[in-house]
């Protein structure tokens, strides 16, 4: 929401703890920001880094051969910036990997050029 000053105004539920806070963020057209209706200091350095730098982990699955299940769940080794995402999706796409696999191994690395390696979540040996 737009501000007649000419800042912004956004809302985030803090999903830091069950309290979930409803934080405003009022950003000033120098960059600023103003945050409040967080309880604590927590919930101040989440909102100002979602609003600012917005960062998930992706789980999905990848192709697997020589098991007995098809897929393979895996995870990114850390979060990655929110505007990669479909491209860290779409990396994973592409993955093949071959059974033994254990949990915890990288089934690629560096996924879609982000600093984030895409990790097994489990372990499964070859049928
Ligand atoms: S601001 Fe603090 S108390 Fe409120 S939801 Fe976030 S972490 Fe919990």
């Amino acid at each position: 929401m737009s501000n007649a000053k000419g800042s912004r105004t956004v809302i985030y539920p803090c999903i830091k703890c069950p309290t979930s806070c409803e934080i405003v963020v009022v950003e000033r057209e120098d960059g600023s920001l103003e945050v409040s209706g967080n309880v604590c200091k927590l919930g101040n350095e989440y909102v100002r880094k979602e609003h600012t730098s917005p960062e998930r982990n992706v789980t999905t699955t990848v192709k697997l051969l020589g098991a007995a299940i098809p897929r393979l769940p895996v995870r990114t080794s850390c979060e990655v910036p929110k505007d990669r995402v479909m491209e860290v999706m779409a990396h994973s796409a592409r993955v093949l990997v071959q059974a033994p696999v254990k949990e915890g191994d990288v089934v690629l690395a560096a996924v879609a050029g982000t600093k984030a390696d895409l990790i097994a979540c489990r372990s499964l040996d070859r049928v």
